[in-house]
C-alpha cells in the first residue's frame, strides 16, 4: 500500500534494533550450553521464511481481492515507496512470537521470530535493492533483478520468490523461455 517515506522506510530501522535485541536477549537465556541449538533454530526459521515469502506473493498478493490490487499497483509503480506498514508487520511477528513463548519459553520464541524477522529484513532489503539499485552484472543480486524484473514486466503468474528462486523451480513456477515467450 502506499506509504509515506518515514513508513517506507521504517522497517529498516525498527527491524534491526528489535532483532538485536531479541537475539540478544534470546542467546543469554539459552546460555552457552543452548547458543548452538539457538543459532541452528533461528537458521532454520530464516529458510522457512522463503517459503513463506513465496506463499504471501503468490496467494496473497496475487490473488486476494484488495490485497491484489494494492500489490498491482507495485507492479505498475515499480519505484513509488509502497509496501507493507511496519506496524502491520509487525503485528503479523507479535502474533507467532506470544502464542510460541507462552506455549513454550522465551528462549524457543526468540529464536523463531529472530529468523523470521530476518528473514523478512533481508526480503525487504532485496525488494528495494532490486528495484532502485543498479548491481553489477553477474552475482546474486543481478540474477535476483532479473528474475523479478521478469515477474513485474513478463510473466505475472510466475517468478514470484523474491531473494530465492528455490521454491518457483520446486512449485513449478519459474519462468522459462517457453513461458517468457508465450506471455
Ligand atoms: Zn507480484
Ligand atoms: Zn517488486
Amino acid at each position: 500500500m502506499p506509504l509515506s517515506p518515514i513508513g517506507y522506510y521504517s522497517d529498516f530501522v525498527v527491524y534491526p534494533l528489535l532483532i538485536t535485541a531479541l537475539a540478544a536477549s534470546g542467546l543469554v537465556e539459552a546460555g552457552l550450553s543452548g547458543v548452538g541449538w539457538w543459532i541452528a533454530t533461528c537458521g532454520s526459521f530464516i529458510g522457512l521464511w522463503t517459503l513463506i515469502e513465496y506463499l504471501l506473493h503468490r496467494v496473497v498478493f496475487h490473488r486476494f481481492p484488495l490485497i491484489r490490487d494494492l500489490h498491482h499497483d507495485h507492479h505498475v509503480n515499480e519505484t513509488a515507496s509502497r509496501g507493507t506498514p511496519s506496524w502491520l508487520s509487525l503485528s503479523a511477528h507479535g502474533l507467532v512470537f506470544l502464542p510460541i513463548w507462552l506455549l513454550t519459553n522465551f528462549e524457543i520464541a526468540s529464536a523463531v521470530s529472530s529468523g523470521l524477522m530476518i528473514g523478512y529484513l533481508w526480503y525487504v532489503c532485496i525488494h528495494h535493492i532490486l528495484h532502485h539499485w543498479h548491481p553489477p552484472h553477474a552475482g546474486y543480486v543481478y540474477r535476483l533483478k532479473q528474475r523479478h524484473a521478469l515477474h513485474h514486466h513478463i510473466d505475472g503468474d510466475g517468478s514470484f520468490g523474491v531473494t530465492t528462486g528455490l521454491w518457483d523451480r520446486m512449485f513449478g513456477t519459474a519462468t522459462t523461455k517457453q513461458t517468457a515467450r508465450r506471455s
